[in-house]
């Protein structure tokens, strides 16, 4: 971090500056030109708000040099980071998943259809919500503990690893058989809750807030990285713009951006990210091309009955149609 200080600050003032930034562990490093006095930080500067600095009288301006996340920071783990998930399904280094399944978990009937469909497909992990963040409170909110319970029951039958959302961390304990744990867009910045997610030794598949920014993703699965679970992964799953034909806006620039900046797995939901069925397989077929390591694509058996999100959501012959086509994006990838 730099520090440029105004022209003229007594000498008192820089020095009670210098002594309170030393007091974060940081070493300073002075230098005094002709027209402006510059103090450069080295260490870690994490826990130093750049705001508070800034709102000095004697600051002109504070520039940040490294960025505020570590321990997602690629320049500090410049491998790719593998998350294995079960024998056989891991996210990075090369491997890609398929995570497939309803947008909410309605019966036991309908998991175990749609899993066995995505798992001849192809799919490594099943995905339906039991906790279901709704705009209205009257629209279904999903089936709670039952969920839960219909979807470990899926998992048993199929041998599929699963993923759920958590909304409220008093619910943490039924989640202890899930594989991994979604924290949802609209959780993204529900910092107790990541704190705690933290603590625990699972997957979490971190979804980009609604409107926000990249730094602010990695910045949030820092919140978790930095309480121990280093077992972060990415989702992209669009940002709100002025675009009203499609539900969001796909970002995938940002699987490139964070690909650099960080060493966490990257997925893709084009599913949310467009809002209909029909733009899902271009998108999925764009994401594979740009390097994401994989995919979630809500699929359902009879979508126009669907609880949640039936617009959105595939058949289970189009899923299988969409597979295909990304396996043969990756194969052309590798040169195959
Ligand atoms: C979901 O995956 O079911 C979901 C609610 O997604 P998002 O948080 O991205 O809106
Ligand atoms: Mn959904």
């Amino acid at each position: 971090m730099i520090i440029a200080l105004r022209k003229e600050t007594p000498r008192e003032e820089r020095e009670r500056l210098i002594n309170w930034l030393e007091s974060y562990g940081v070493r300073t490093h002075l230098s005094e030109g002709e027209y402006q006095t510059i103090i450069g930080l080295v260490g870690d500067t994490t826990r130093i708000d750049t705001d508070l600095i800034s709102g000095l009288d004697i600051v002109e301006s504070v520039t940040r040099i490294s960025e505020p996340f570590k321990k997602a920071n690629r320049k500090f783990h410049p491998d790719d980071t593998v998350i294995s998930v079960a024998e056989g399904t891991a996210f990075g280094g090369g491997q890609f998943q398929f995570i497939a399944g309803p947008c909410s978990v309605e019966s036991e009937d309908q998991m175990e259809t749609v899993a066995e469909a995505v798992k001849k497909s192809g799919a490594g992990i099943l995905r339906g919500g039991a906790f279901k963040p709704r705009t209205s409170p009257y629209d279904f909110q999903g089936l709670h503990e039952e969920g839960i319970r219909i979807l470990l029951e899926t998992k048993r039958r199929t041998g599929l690893p699963i993923i759920t959302e958590i909304m409220d961390i008093g619910h943490l304990p039924l989640f202890e058989n899930v594989d991994i744990i979604q924290v949802g867009a609209r959780n993204m910045q529900n910092f107790e809750l990541l704190k705690e997610l933290g603590r625990i030794d699972k997957p979490i598949l971190l979804k980009r807030g609604l409107a926000n920014n990249i730094k602010e993703l990695l910045m949030s699965a820092e919140y978790i990285m930095a309480g121990g679970n280093e077992r972060v992964i990415l989702c992209e799953r669009g940002v709100r713009t002025f675009e009203t034909y499609t539900r969001n806006t796909l970002d995938l620039s940002a699987v490139a951006v964070l690909h650099e900046l960080s060493h966490l797995p990257v997925v893709v939901d084009p599913s949310h990210a467009t809002g209909h069925a029909r733009y899902v397989r271009p998108m999925a077929l764009a994401a594979a091309a740009c390097g994401a390591d994989g995919l979630m694509i809500e699929v359902h058996n009879d979508p126009p009955h669907a609880l949640c999100d039936g617009p959105q959501s595939l058949t289970p012959e189009q899923f299988d149609d969409v597979a295909r086509s990304v396996r043969k994006v990756l194969a052309a990838l590798k040169g195959d």
